[in-house]
């Protein structure tokens, strides 16, 4: 197999880095306080809790769901990977919609299973009705990757609904987005949301995501993972943050005046920009192609995710950063053009 292949982290300081979706701002100053008080005393010594009871708690609180729907991963990469050896035997079907998250397809060759994928229509909505059979897992990103559209709530339901096996709503950019699936759990007994503190939560470097399902689900799903998948640190980081709302809300107004703003400008360069839901856009141009922008971007030392999907023509996902990293982004991007 070749391997998921995972955007460029570059270490240089100087980078302007808008290729992987991190939130520009840094987590809530509770977190830090936290995470320092986690370090004192006796708390690395001991193993942490195999649940996460404190962080469940204080999440089913914010998210209005009970503790024991709540599944937690080491990010939301491991809870990918659990759901898949929970519900994939060898040898099973998986699906999900493209172009999107190309983990989805790495996650079906490590547990020897087949991978369909179905392609999202022109305006990015999902064929009806849904054509595949026979399916133990089927991946919907939304809002999606790398285009940034949704899929309404209505279309959610009525996808779940037909969808055969499991079905993985993965909300990693929801707390962008004008909606989110969490009202549909009570009435799909096949869904599963899961979250990711990467993006919102402005936590990517410390790794954390969860699963919300019914708690029978959750009960399987914990029999498959390490049973410390997640370690004090981020017990820790992810509760204060979850817990601090206010602080959050702040940095998702700032970053959707940006992308905002940042739309508008690329439209008047001459890009086609997809309308976004989430913490970057993506944006393609009718007239060349953009794998030369994109070279010349990063050899102006400013990073942006080049992708090429067959039949959907190439583009860039961009990252919303701070207004200072998108004014220089736009000026180097003038230059360019
Ligand atoms: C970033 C991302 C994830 C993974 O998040 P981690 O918690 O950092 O593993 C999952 N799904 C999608 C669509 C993403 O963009």
């Amino acid at each position: 197999m070749r391997g998921y292949l995972p955007g460029e982290q570059l270490n240089d300081p100087d980078i302007i880095k808008l290729n992987t979706n991190e939130n520009p701002y840094p987590p809530s100053p509770r977190v830090f306080e936290a995470v320092q008080a986690a370090l004192t005393g006796d708390r690395l010594r001991k193993y942490p809790q195999p649940m996460g009871d404190t962080f469940r708690q204080a999440a089913s609180e914010v998210l209005g769901v009970s503790p024991d729907s709540i599944l937690i991963g080491n990010g939301s990469d491991d809870i990918l990977t659990i759901l898949t050896r929970t519900f994939v035997p060898e040898g099973g079907r998986m699906a999900a919609l493209t172009p999107s998250y190309i983990l989805y397809q790495s996650l079906a060759e490590i547990q020897g299973a087949s991978f369909e994928t179905v392609p999202f229509q022109p305006d990015w909505s999902v064929p009806t009705p849904w054509p595949l059979k026979d399916t133990h897992l089927t991946f919907l990103a939304n809002p999606n990757s790398p285009s940034g559209t949704v899929l309404r709530l209505a279309d959610v339901r009525t996808l779940a609904g037909q969808v055969p096996g499991m079905f993985v709503l993965d909300e990693a950019y929801a707390d962008f987005a004008e909606d989110d699936g969490l009202a549909l759990l009570p009435e799909l007994p096949n869904l599963i949301v899961t979250r990711t503190f990467s993006k919102f939560y402005a936590l990517a470097g410390i790794r954390f995501g969860i699963a919300i399902a019914a708690p029978a689900i959750i009960r399987e799903l914990a029999k498959v993972k390490d049973t410390y998948n997640c370690d004090v640190l981020s017990l820790a980081a992810a509760t204060a943050a979850i817990q601090d709302q206010g602080y959050y809300a702040g940095l998702r107004s700032k970053i959707l005046a940006t992308r905002g703003r940042l739309g508008v400008a690329l439209a008047k360069l001459g890009f086609q920009v997809t309308p976004s839901q989430t913490n970057f856009v993506w944006c393609q141009r009718a007239d060349r192609p953009v794998q030369p922008i994109y070279e010349a971007l990063k050899a102006r030392k400013i990073l942006v995710r080049y992708m090429n999907y067959a039949g959907y023509g190439d583009g860039l996902r961009i990252t919303v950063g701070t207004p200072a990293e998108i004014e220089s982004l736009l000026v180097a991007m003038r230059a360019v053009i």
